[in-house]
């Protein structure tokens, strides 16, 4: 045995790295273990942030200047496709009306960095093998630095697993799984390109574009002039066989006319990645000696950029709860199930909703009929259907909320929405 701590956190991205921070800031004694050298990226993510999550690594003292340098500020999210045109501001929240599309590399670099700075004591390139039982508790870890390294064992009173959807603990405790979805499986590929001409001329913007049946691209400007070119779909259109998965990507983004004129002249700079059939699902929190935090614990598909919230939030959780057991204010199993209850009262709505945006968006065949079409317009243009949505996504907003107010909003919205068309077409003639 070489080394005891109050905790040992296995992977050192978002939850882990953010984890470690906290508990470290409380004083305990924090290991955090990474697999990868950093910088580096993961194994896939093309993510944006909003402000709620730059809000809870304002809390750990994590500098935005450096996570986000030299990432252009995105303030609206904008919907182009055949039916409507529709640009939805990022509203203010926790200070900030701007969203990040991120490198990650740089993002989970700085984390890392953070964590060491509020005093934990971090490893990376240190992959873990095994879990070390003490009768039915886990006592520590197994693992080793790089490829040739002795093998090292590491004790701590509660070893988290924050190694992401593959985690290791989950696997050796048989973590049980709840609230799985599998009726609406979805892919991801994507690739980072230099070059790609700007949206317009009001600066940079995540952009979500149309696809065929089934799938649909979201384009995002990124840090160093860099944007990240995504698109999702069904899991069985996006089998790309023996034509491989980059030539499909560039068909599908070629099939698109106005993302095909972005792309000309631009360069794809990292190869073609992604990730099939994405996981939904929550995991047991715990157990004797252990827990699970951010993906390990809860998967929730990308289609709404939540992950890397519900990461940083339930190591949030995850190191309140620890801090209540650690005082003696309540037992290991009872610190577990006040952690699962809280990260599902604020996590379990928003993956409703994009459990329902998944179904609605990639699986619904859209037959409508002329003036159905203009009722969609209409209401994805409204200036109160923006403002609604803008909150859920800066989770100033129930989903459970947004619910309630979308009848009232849209009816309004096809109200509205003749006048605005007319409004137009007056300024139109004037013009
Ligand atoms: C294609 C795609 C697009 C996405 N887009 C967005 C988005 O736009 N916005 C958003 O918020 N979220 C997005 N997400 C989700 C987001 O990437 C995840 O929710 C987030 O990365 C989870 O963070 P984590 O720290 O839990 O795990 P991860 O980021 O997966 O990190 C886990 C770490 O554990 C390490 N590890 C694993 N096993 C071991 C071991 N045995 N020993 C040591 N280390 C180990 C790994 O090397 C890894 O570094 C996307 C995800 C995908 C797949």
């Amino acid at each position: 045995m070489t080394a005891s701590y109050d905790v040992i956190i296995i992977g050192g991205r978002p939850a882990g790295a953010t984890l470690a921070a906290r508990l470290a800031r409380q004083g305990a004694r924090t290991l955090l273990l990474e697999r990868a050298q950093f910088p580096s990226l993961p194994a896939a993510s093309s993510p944006i942030i909003y402000a709620p999550v730059m809000h809870l690594l304002d809390e750990i003292g994590a500098d935005e200047n450096e996570y986000a340098r030299g990432t252009p500020r995105l303030r609206r999210v904008i919907g182009d496709n055949s039916q409507f045109k529709a640009t939805i501001p990022i509203p203010l929240a926790d200070g900030r009306n701007y969203a990040y599309a991120i490198d990650r590399a740089r993002f989970d670099a700085a984390l890392f960095e953070n964590a060491r700075r509020q005093g934990a004591d971090v490893r990376d390139g240190f992959n873990v093998t095994d879990l070390v039982w003490d009768g039915e508790r886990v006592v520590g870890v197994v693992g080793q630095a790089g490829k040739d390294g002795v093998p090292e064992t590491l004790r701590a009173e509660i070893v988290v697993g924050a190694e992401g959807r593959f985690s290791l603990v989950a696997r050796k405790t048989g973590a049980a799984t709840f609230d799985e979805h599998t009726a609406n499986p979805t892919s991801l590929y994507y690739a980072y390109w230099r070059g790609v001409r700007p949206y317009d001329e009001d600066g940079a913007a995540a952009v979500a574009y149309e696809g065929g049946y089934g799938y649909g691209f979201l384009v995002m400007d990124s840090a160093d002039g860099t944007t990240a070119v995504t698109m999702e779909g069904q899991a069985d259109l996006f089998t790309p066989g023996e034509e491989g998965a980059e030539a499909f990507y560039l068909r599908l983004l070629r099939s698109n006319p106005k993302l095909s004129a972005r792309l000309e002249g631009a360069e794809r700079i990292t190869p073609v990645q992604g990730m099939k059939r994405i996981g939904n699902l929550y995991r047991q929190p715990g157990g004797a000696g252990w827990a699970l935090v951010g993906d390990a614990y809860h998967q929730h598909d990308p289609l709404d950029g939540q992950g890397i919230f519900n990461a940083v939030y339930s190591a949030k959780v995850l190191a309140w709860a620890y801090g209540r057991f650690r005082r003696g204010a309540v037992s290991w199993e009872q610190a577990l199930h006040e952690y699962d209850e809280a990260v599902r009262v604020k996590t379990y709505g928003m993956y409703r909703r994009t459990l329902n945006a998944v179904q609605e968006n990639l699986y619904s065949e859209r037959q409508m009929p002329g003036w159905a079409l203009s009722g969609l317009r209409w209401v994805m243009e409204d200036p109160q259907m923006h403002e609604l949505m803008g909150k859920m996504f800066t989770r100033q907003l129930p989903p459970e909320m947004i619910s309630l107010l979308t009848p009232a909003v849209a009816l309004n919205a096809v109200l509205r929405g003749p006048l605005r068309d007319l409004r137009k077409r007056l300024a139109g003639i004037a013009s």
